[in-house]
């Protein structure tokens, strides 16, 4: 499959590729390019200008600032289950980095393009060829959803393996665009909106991702369950953290919603709890219920529930192996 004709650029300062994305609306940030070259060749993107943001070198780093842990945007996956830092203090993230795609993936996709990637469904996915025997759906610029045709709405899912494993880490992300940088939650980063994830304006560049000290005390775990063990996206994923001390925990769900979920009931229910059998068992029946997926995969809704509560117990399981008493 060919790519469609575009302009390109590579700018080398972060001031320049926001003037270029503010000149061109439609224009697009290319990083790894594993994501969004494979929809541009399946003509489900199609944007008329590409800024490549790889020759920014200064948002490639991994490095520990007062207990916060930074991250750049440009890091690649690969980087982060292979440097010490991470590993030893952020098993959850280096986890969920190798269970990304294939190894190719993990090489030339960066953190700040898995967290960005868009949402997917088996009815966009696809080649133009194999979507023009049906309508053109919302998500391709088209009229109707063949998944839930109830509202204008796009229901396609989230499906990132690195964003519940910052979200259960509290991490914070920083942007820069034409009207200077800011910080916020990573959670405030994605919307509800199946054809429009990210809540990002114009011209705005994700430039570093930040773990607060306080997540870097406690354990992180990530689990998944995917068609196969490489090169597949999750069916279900899902993120632990706890504080053994605190006995405090969160948990995060990636592929079941528009976005990736924190499970808020589960982490209510768990406070202050000890891990045993019956609290485990208890919990894993809530967090079936913490969303309601809609069919945009081969898998049934209510498959993919009964894949949360069960991968639930098994990321709680392999977290305990680790430290939790
Ligand atoms: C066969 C296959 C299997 C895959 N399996 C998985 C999987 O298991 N798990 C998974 O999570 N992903 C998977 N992916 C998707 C993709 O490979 C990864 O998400 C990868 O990490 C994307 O990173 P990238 O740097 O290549 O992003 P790109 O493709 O370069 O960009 C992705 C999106 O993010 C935007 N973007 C990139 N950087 C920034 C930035 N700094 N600021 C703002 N926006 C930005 C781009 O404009 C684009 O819309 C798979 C892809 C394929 C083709
Ligand atoms: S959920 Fe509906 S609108 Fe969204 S990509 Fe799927 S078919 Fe298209």
């Amino acid at each position: 499959m060919r790519l469609p004709k575009f302009e390109y650029f590579e700018p080398k300062q972060i001031s320049e590729a926001v003037s270029i994305l503010q000149n061109e609306p439609a224009a697009k940030i290319l990083a790894g390019g594993t994501d969004l070259l494979v929809n541009m060749k399946h003509r489900v993107e199609r944007p008329p200008v590409l800024v490549n943001i790889k020759r920014l070198g200064d948002l490639d780093f991994i490095r520990q600032d007062n207990g916060d842990v930074r991250m750049g945007a440009l890091t690649p996956l690969k980087r982060l289950y292979m440097t010490p830092l991470v590993m030893e203090n952020l098993p959850g993230l280096a986890q969920a980095a190798s269970s990304v795609g294939s190894y190719h993936h993990q090489v030339m996709g960066t953190l700040a393009g898995n967290i960005c990637q868009q949402n997917r469904c088996m009815y966009f996915n696809q080649s133009q060829w194999w979507r023009s025997s049906r309508p053109t759906c919302f998500k391709a610029g088209g009229e109707i959803c063949h998944v839930l045709n109830k509202k204008k709405t796009c229901y396609s899912t989230y499906c990132g393996d690195m964003a519940p494993a910052l979200l259960v880490m509290n991490a914070r992300i920083a942007i820069t665009g034409p009207g200077g940088s800011r910080e916020l939650p990573i959670e405030d980063l994605f919307s509800e909106d199946g054809k429009t994830p990210l809540r990002l304006n114009q011209a705005e560049i994700l430039t570093e991702i930040i773990i607060p000290a306080e997540s870097v005390t406690g354990i992180c775990r990530y689990q998944k369950f995917a068609n196969r063990d490489s090169i597949d996206f999750p069916i279900v994923g899902t993120a632990f953290w706890a504080s053994e001390q605190k006995k405090e925990y969160r948990i995060a769900f990636t592929a079941v919603d528009r976005k990736p979920l924190r499970a808020q009931r589960v982490e209510a229910f768990l406070k202050g709890k000890k891990l045993d059998k019956i609290t485990i068992t208890e919990a894993s029946g809530l967090a079936a219920g913490e969303a309601k997926p809609v069919k945009t995969s081969v898998y049934s809704p209510a498959n993919k529930r009964r894949m949360m509560g069960l991968l639930f117990q098994r990321v709680v399981d392999d977290a305990k192996r680790r430290s939790i008493k």
